[in-house]
């Protein structure tokens, strides 16, 4: 049986502000609750500030604030004179002691997977707090207040002593498996490293943290059970070392953001310390934080003048090679355009005697003749179109392409076109019809000549890529939005949807063009566009896919 003391033996000091007061033996309480809540609450806070949408850093930040609030209502326990506040406190202990946990639980998950315990883990977690609810004010959390002493100690009921532990220890095993699973996951093969440091920093804290209590509680030496309060800074050296090694949040603002603060709020606490001894282990505090923080900081700020410097270096290097290709581009067009327009002239002289000897105009031609005429002839003209198109492309590309406007009627325009192209189909087989439904004059002010190039290119592709079938011309107008199309329409081997994705550009020619037509230099699309675009119109191109047909749609404004 102990003896009861008489509580008005004891000489408990009055508490200034609730934690100042003699009654607290040595400044090693201090030092051992403020540090690590106050490095727990920069540290977090500025992790979520930084990155307030990840589910990490919201879940430190709820560890964080629990783990702060914990400590400072420890540190009334040891403060206080009063007992009710004692009792009060002590009581609610438990609640902070869980939620640390918990807080830890969702800070794994989220780190590792970026999501947060399912909704049947949080079913679990509710109902683990069930008995805290219920009993948490009752004799069986506190059984009552411990008069055989003068320490100002609650006596702890079954559930501090039975059921608050064993629902650590289930967390602590939650955590682990968790872990464990994440990490043999063949996904997670590249954070592997990542997830053994936060998932072992975590634990190792948890365990330092409920370590201290269980033996402070068994052992009633409370003395102890300051240790655990060290896990924090554990968890944080150990968070801080998996952020910079995996930049897992903006870690420069973060260290410069958290210096500054806790360089400010230390200094400002030396105001108010009462003795030298104290101001010592704040000074060490201070200086633990600033070797790490600063360190941090100058380290990344190193790297970061490195990074530009070679940045710096890259962009001018990058500079002088741009103005070395453009010399060559510039180069490259004029060679084109040289060699284009002396091989013109030659070209259309074989193309136009060609023409003559098949017409007869230097005498009746031998049928074994004729063919060979005819090949000369088809060929000059191929020629002649391919140094066209490597004409408009150098052209286009120097910027010395010249637009002569003037306003003519786009349905005249279409339909002459079609009256020239309707024979060459027809020798291949193919009907090509003219359609017309416009409500305007259908005029547009263009460059006549480039209009009918267009046109003309976009019918020709038809009938190259048409086996058999029909061709459709189609010009119709819409007179609110003042614009104007040709929609060219064929039954032939039309495009899967990564050949449509690439016609207009150079040099493109879709996979089954070689097999119909081999002729080709995958410029007359590009030419078109570029010059339909110039003229304020576009042309577009869709297909149901390969052997569906296709259709072009050129569209210009209308004209006024
Ligand atoms: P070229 O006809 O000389 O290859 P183009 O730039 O005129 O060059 O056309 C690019 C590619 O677009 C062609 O190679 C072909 O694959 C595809 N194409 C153009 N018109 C049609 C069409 N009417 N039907 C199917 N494919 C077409």
């Amino acid at each position: 049986m102990k003896e009861i003391v008489d509580t008005s033996i004891c000489e408990w000091d009055q508490a200034s502000f609730l934690f100042f007061s003699d009654n607290i033996w040595g400044d090693f309480i201090y030092y051992s609750h403020l540090l690590p809540s106050l490095s727990a609450l920069i540290v977090t806070v500025f992790i979520f500030i930084n990155a307030p949408k990840n589910k990490a850093a919201q879940a430190l930040l709820f560890t964080g604030l629990s783990f702060t609030t914990w400590s400072l209502m420890d540190l009334i326990l040891w403060s206080s004179e009063k007992m009710d506040l004692i009792m009060f406190f002590w009581s609610s202990l438990i609640y902070f002691e869980l939620f640390v946990y918990i807080g830890s639980l969702y800070f794994i998950y989220a780190y590792v997977s970026d999501k947060f315990p399912s909704f049947k883990a949080e079913v679990v977690i509710f109902l683990s707090f069930i008995p805290l609810f219920i009993f948490g004010h009752t004799s069986l959390n506190l059984l009552g207040f411990d008069f055989t002493n003068c320490w100002r100690e609650a006596i702890e009921g079954p559930l501090w002593q039975y059921y608050i532990y064993y629902v650590e220890i289930g967390i602590a095993a939650w955590i682990l498996t968790f872990a464990i699973h994440q990490f043999r996951l063949p996904k997670n093969k590249a954070k592997k490293t990542e997830i053994l440091i936060v998932a072992l920093g975590t634990l190792l804290f948890l365990s330092l943290f409920s370590l201290g209590n269980i033996i402070g509680s068994i052992e009633s030496d409370w003395e102890i059970g300051q240790i655990g309060l060290f896990g924090m800074p554990i968890l944080l050296a150990f968070i801080g070392y998996s952020i910079v090694r995996f930049e897992s949040f903006k870690l420069k603002v973060l260290a410069a953001e958290a210096l500054f603060t806790a360089s400010f709020i230390l200094l400002v606490s030396l105001l108010f310390i009462r003795t030298i001894e104290n101001a010592r282990y704040i000074a060490i505090g201070t200086l633990f934080l600033f070797s790490i923080l600063g360190f941090l900081l100058v380290r990344n700020i190193k790297q970061e003048v490195k990074q530009r410097e070679q940045i710096e270096h890259l962009a001018e290097k990058l500079e002088k090679a741009n103005v070395r290709l453009k010399q060559v581009d510039k180069l490259k067009s004029e060679f084109v355009s040289i060699a284009s327009h002396q091989l013109r002239s030659p070209i259309t002289a074989i193309s136009g005697y060609a023409s003559l000897l098949r017409e007869g105009s230097y005498g009746e031609l031998t049928n074994k003749m004729k063919e060979p005429i005819e090949r000369i002839e088809q060929s000059a003209r191929m020629m002649a179109t391919s140094i066209e198109d490597y004409l408009n492309v150098s052209r286009i590309e120097s910027g010395n392409m010249k637009y002569n406007y003037s306003e003519f009627s786009l349905a005249d325009e279409a339909e002459h076109i079609c009256d020239d192209l309707r024979s060459e189909a027809l020798k291949r087989g193919l009907v090509l019809l003219f359609r017309k439904r416009v409500d305007s004059q259908g005029m547009v002010n263009a460059d006549q000549g480039k209009v009918q190039q267009i046109i003309h290119n976009l019918i020709n592709n038809s009938i190259k890529y048409t086996p058999k079938g029909v061709i459709t011309v189609y010009i119709h107008d819409e007179v609110k939005n003042k614009k104007i199309f040709i929609d060219i329409l064929d039954t032939g081997i039309g495009m899967g949807s990564d050949t449509l994705g690439s016609i207009f550009q150079k040099f493109e020619r879709g996979d089954k063009a070689n097999t119909v037509n081999v002729k080709g230099t995958g410029l007359g699309l590009f030419v078109a566009l570029k010059m339909a675009e110039a003229m304020k119109g576009t042309i577009t191109a869709h297909s149901e896919g390969e052997g569906k047909g296709s259709r072009f749609t050129i569209e210009l404004p209308l004209a006024g």
